[in-house]
């Protein structure tokens, strides 16, 4: 590939975040391998914001748009692979790729990503999880990147980690490229089950036919922010071309495309605003929200 085509100027981030809404970034640049990527890192200007965006599963973009240069690790030629009796996945890897990778090869453990719709990189980064499994849980150690385009491994003691949240004790700038994953040997027909009826209970549960990104709140210390929101009647709430979903009270949905990231932002600060007067629990996002206002 020619470098060049691997880099994009002023570039609608609305064609990469789930949500399907947004500014630009003013530089996109999606690697077409490691090498490329440590060249490119090393070519900025110091001080340049950086932005590692993966399917943007759990991102918005101001509508002004993002200043500085997005990394875009999804259309990089990427790899899973077993390593010895760990898997090894590229940070561009879907998630659900290692889940169906890991029954496959008849390992149990990973069949909760199966669901999460992003890449390896951003379940490390938001230590994604659900129905009782979260990323770093089966994380044996992962790959980073720096601005000098120097690669690292490190272990799982080296961030700290809690619900929804990573990050580097030591508190350098670093990105992930890779993880190895350690998973208990299991049975490749009940891993297969298993992820079939967790994508079964989504399908029932959630707005997956309209652009979302996922839960917009994290759930609060033993309650449910979907529990909340619905308890205010703010289902249906729309703001612009944004709306609560009527299935799923968490998920805020951009049904014809027409929503801006002001209406997405606007519905979140007044669905949070809420939610605190009514029951006095103040919500706080899940999703990354990044940029510039208009
Ligand atoms: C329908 C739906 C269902 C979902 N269900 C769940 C769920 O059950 N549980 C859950 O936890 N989440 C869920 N999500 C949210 C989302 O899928 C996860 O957070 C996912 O892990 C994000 O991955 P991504 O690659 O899309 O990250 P992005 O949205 O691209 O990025 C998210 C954050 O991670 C950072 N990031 C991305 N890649 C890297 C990298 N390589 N190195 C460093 N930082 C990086 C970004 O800078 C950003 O801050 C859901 C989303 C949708 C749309």
């Amino acid at each position: 590939m020619n470098m060049a085509d691997a880099l994009h100027f002023r570039e609608s981030m609305a064609r990469h975040v789930s949500w399907r809404a947004g500014g630009a970034a003013d530089r996109l640049f999606a690697p077409p391998d490691l090498e490329a990527l440590a060249a490119f890192l090393r070519s900025l200007p110091k001080g340049e914001p950086v932005l590692f965006v993966g399917l943007g599963s759990n991102l918005l973009v101001r509508d002004g748009g993002f200043r500085g240069s997005v990394i875009l690790t999804h259309s990089a030629k990427k790899n899973a692979r077993m390593d010895g009796d760990r898997i090894y996945a590229d940070a561009g890897v879907a998630s659900p790729k290692v889940a169906r990778f890991a029954a496959t090869h008849h390992f149990a453990g990973a069949e909760f990503l199966a669901g999460i719709p992003g890449t390896v990189g951003g379940a490390l980064a938001m230590n994604a999880g659900c129905y009782g499994g979260e990323t770093w849980d089966i994380v044996a150690k992962v790959v980073t990147v720096d601005r000098s385009g120097a690669l690292r491994e490190r272990e799982k003691r080296e961030y700290d980690i809690s619900y929804r949240h990573c990050e580097l004790r030591s508190g350098d700038e670093e990105w992930f490229v890779a993880a190895y994953f350690r998973l208990q040997p299991g049975d490749g027909a009940a891993s297969t089950a298993r992820i079939k009826e967790l994508l079964a209970r989504r399908m029932a549960t959630q707005p997956l036919s309209l652009p979302n990104a996922g839960s917009v709140f994290r759930n609060p210390p033993g309650d449910h922010a979907a529990r909340l929101i619905e308890s205010c009647g703010l289902k249906g709430l729309a703001r612009g071309g944004a709306r609560v979903s009527e299935k799923h009270a968490n998920f805020i949905v951009n049904p014809d495309g027409a929503a801006s990231a002001a209406d997405i932002e606007g519905l979140i600060l007044e669905v949070k605003k809420t939610v605190l007067e009514r029951t006095g629990v103040e919500l706080v996002p899940e999703v990354r929200i990044v940029g510039e206002p208009a």
